[in-house]
């Protein structure tokens, strides 16, 4: 079976020689493999060193991004060019740990279409665990996804998994989610990380923000995106009915006699009606996109067909 490496790289030329060898190590030896190297934007040595592996070893392919486009887009530009029948993808930086490999292996061998790392015990800054966990909760909590940890970059997944997603922006972390929404199975498996020792993280104190919207997005794109009428029909309704009931309320309030012009509330009513439309409006809207984009097969998957 050929295995296809995925390696999003940012500025890592320190580490990836070495995590070569490791994984021309640790590859069971019944297996075959290809090495995908993904530049992303590099400004030191990287690109240098990977010419210099694809040069001796034809095992390893090298993609040259014209700038920085981030971990998703280099993931997904790894994965159109891989044809491995299982798609591994690793950080670069040697914190993920290629002995691990034939444990991601024995896991998909139990059926299963992706399996995520789970690093443990975890070898980063507080200042990254904390806020890390946090995260993790919130996304356990709000997809029903029982893994520990979602941010970890290094995964087994079957072709098909890698083929299916769609990964653009910060989507990356978001990977096990999308592939479940597709109905894959997911698990995890705790591997060992190790503390970077070239190199700085790519990514600060601003990913936590980053994170929280692309939490919603995910909710959205996976409860949402072929119904979209559903979620702000349901906010439309609310709005609209609360604004209807409290304009009726002051309208028998006025039959009775008193004025209502100054009241406070006949504002919020009639700002609810209003608010409620512009809601069902946009619904319509996003029913008329979703409609005319979205092909028809995406919005199922095939496990298999007997004919
Ligand atoms: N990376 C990338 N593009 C980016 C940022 C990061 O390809 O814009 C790569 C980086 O080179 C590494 C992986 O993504 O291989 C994870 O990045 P990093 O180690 O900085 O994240 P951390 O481990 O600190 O969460
Ligand atoms: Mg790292």
């Amino acid at each position: 079976m050929l295995i296809s490496f995925v390696i999003p790289t940012y500025n890592e030329e320190q580490s990836l020689e070495k995590l070569y060898s490791l994984i021309a190590a640790h590859t069971p030896a019944e297996h075959t493999f290809e090495i995908i190297f993904v530049d992303d934007g590099s400004t030191d040595g990287s690109l240098a060193v990977m010419k210099q592996l694809h040069g001796q070893d034809s095992r390893v392919k090298v993609i040259r991004f014209r700038r920085n486009f981030g971990k998703a887009a280099a993931l997904m530009a790894g994965f159109a060019h891989s044809d491995g029948e299982i798609i591994f993808t690793m950080d670069a930086d040697l914190q993920d740990d290629p002995e691990e490999i034939p444990s991601f292996l024995a896991k998909l061998d139990e059926g299963y279409d992706l399996v995520s790392g789970w690093k443990y015990p975890r070898l980063d800054p507080i200042t990254k665990t904390a806020p890390s966990k946090l995260a993790n909760f919130t996304i356990r909590a709000g997809t029903g996804i029982k893994l520990h940890d979602f941010n970890c970059g290094y995964k087994a997944m079957r072709r098909e998994v890698a083929k299916e997603i769609k990964l653009y922006g910060e989507l990356h972390r978001y990977v096990p989610v999308l592939a479940f929404g597709r109905g894959f199975s997911v698990t995890e498996i705790k591997v060992r990380h190790h503390p970077r020792q070239f190199g700085h993280s790519k990514y600060g104190f601003k990913r936590l923000a980053r994170g929280l919207y692309d939490f919603i997005t995910v909710i959205f794109l996976l409860q949402y995106t072929r119904r979209p009428m559903h979620f702000f029909g349901g906010l439309g309704l609310a709005s609209l009915v609360a604004g209807v009931l409290i304009d009726l309320y002051l309208l028998g309030v006025w039959f009775t006699g008193q004025s209502i012009g100054t009241r406070p509330l006949l504002t919020l009513g009639t700002l609810l009606i209003v608010v409620g439309a512009q809601f069902f409006s946009l619904g319509l809207l996003a029913e008329m996109i979703s409609y005319s984009i979205l092909s028809r097969e995406d919005e199922y998957t095939i496990r298999e067909v007997l004919e």
